[in-house]
């Protein structure tokens, strides 16, 4: 067959090419050309592989299971095919082929043969694998500590209960016979078996977010009202005003939602100073896919070198005498928002008040 100029060209290109292996096959698979890039990513020279079957790319367990032919039997019928796999180089190595092969006709509408074009995309199924496997081995790490804070915590109340219990009695039956620094002692091993008690209940809540796994369609109109009654003493106390727009029916595990937005009203009305009247505004608006809810409030603020460290487990940047709290809330909250597959932060200017911010994927409901 004589070569048009156009066409020379166009086959000097194909040669050139050294990124994609681009061969020509006959109708039962026999290499006719060879270019650079089939030279680079399968290590053969044009003299040595032109005339053998493209089979010899392929695995065993491919060329026992047929697929060679099963591909050029696809081509032929559908005009093309496109398949990606493990495929094998001259040294025996592998590489993960991404392969479209494209049945050519002549002017009879025979069909005379194949174009085969092969990306070599080794690299990036290797990534994938490493960052699957990284996912993998984090869940279940995750799993694992969670688990454990689950039976420590557990486990540490049982002792906790006998050492309150003993304290009780030792009031009870020796009560008379204390004098009062034995009795101050006894206050002291109280109150801090009650905090020790409060911290290890919040590890247990914190182990147990996510376990009830059941997303449901939640107003959160309704449940900031619900939040409202529920923070009723509170909000009496400080004359806290919360200024609420209009928000939206989201998705969520709502027992967990109503958690973190208690938690984010809460410490807005504590974190503000006494002589001043708390006012919390809380919006929603829709961005990128995600609601992104917001809770202001005019109180202390952070400073922005504390913006990580406040969503960590039991950190606390104030005297508890100042504002009571075990420094867990903002951790639940964190990790309630990452279940939902949102993100939470802080925005704030130190003195003049903080935005805690949180997003909610947008889900069909
Ligand atoms: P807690 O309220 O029990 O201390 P959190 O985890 O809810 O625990 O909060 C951690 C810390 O973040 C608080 O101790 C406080 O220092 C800071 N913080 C949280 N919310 C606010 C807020 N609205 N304004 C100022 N500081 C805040």
């Amino acid at each position: 067959m004589e070569l048009d100029a156009k066409q020379l060209r166009l086959l000097k290109m194909m040669d050139e090419i050294d990124n994609h292996a681009i061969i020509l096959l006959d109708r039962q698979g026999y290499i006719e050309t060879w270019n650079k890039g089939a030279e680079k990513i399968k290590g053969y020279q044009a003299g040595e592989i032109i005339n053998q079957n493209f089979r010899i790319f392929y695995t065993e367990a491919d060329r026992q299971a047929g697929l060679p032919s099963q591909l050029l039997a696809e081509a032929a019928t559908a005009g093309k095919v496109y398949h990606e796999g493990w495929r094998l180089r001259k040294d025996g190595s592998r590489f993960w082929g991404a392969v479209t092969i494209v049945a050519s006709y002549n002017e009879q509408d025979v069909l005379i043969g194949f174009a085969k074009i092969t990306r070599d995309l080794t690299e990036r199924i290797e990534a994938e694998t490493t960052i699957k496997l990284h996912a993998q081995n984090l869940e279940s790490q995750n799993k694992e500590l969670e688990q454990f804070v689950y039976i420590a915590s557990h486990d540490l109340q049982e002792p906790l209960l006998n050492v309150s219990n003993f304290v009780e009695l030792l009031q009870l039956e020796y009560g008379d016979k204390l004098d009062e620094t034995a009795e101050m002692y006894l206050g002291v091993i109280n109150h801090c078996t009650h905090r020790m008690r409060d911290l290890i209940k919040d590890l247990l809540d914190y182990s147990r977010i996510g376990r009830r796994k059941a997303l449901v369609p939640v107003d959160c109109q309704h449940l900031v009202d619900t939040v409202k009654e529920d923070l009723a003493t509170q909000l009496r106390q400080t004359g806290a005003v919360i200024q609420c727009g209009a928000l939206p029916t989201v998705n969520a595990y709502a027992i967990e939602l109503r958690q973190l937005l208690q938690n984010l009203i809460s410490n807005a009305i504590k974190f503000t100073p006494a002589d001043r009247k708390p006012v919390v505004t809380i919006s929603a608006r829709l961005h990128d896919h995600h609601w992104q809810f917001t809770v202001a409030d005019n109180g202390i603020g952070i400073d922005p070198s504390h913006s990580e460290k406040i969503f960590k487990i039991f950190q606390r940047l104030n005297d508890r005498d100042a504002y009571e709290g075990n420094g867990i809330g903002l951790a639940h909250g964190k990790k309630i928002v990452e279940l939902h597959g949102g993100a939470l932060w802080v925005e704030s200017t130190p003195g003049q008040g903080s935005r805690f911010v949180f997003t909610i994927p947008v889900h069909t409901l």
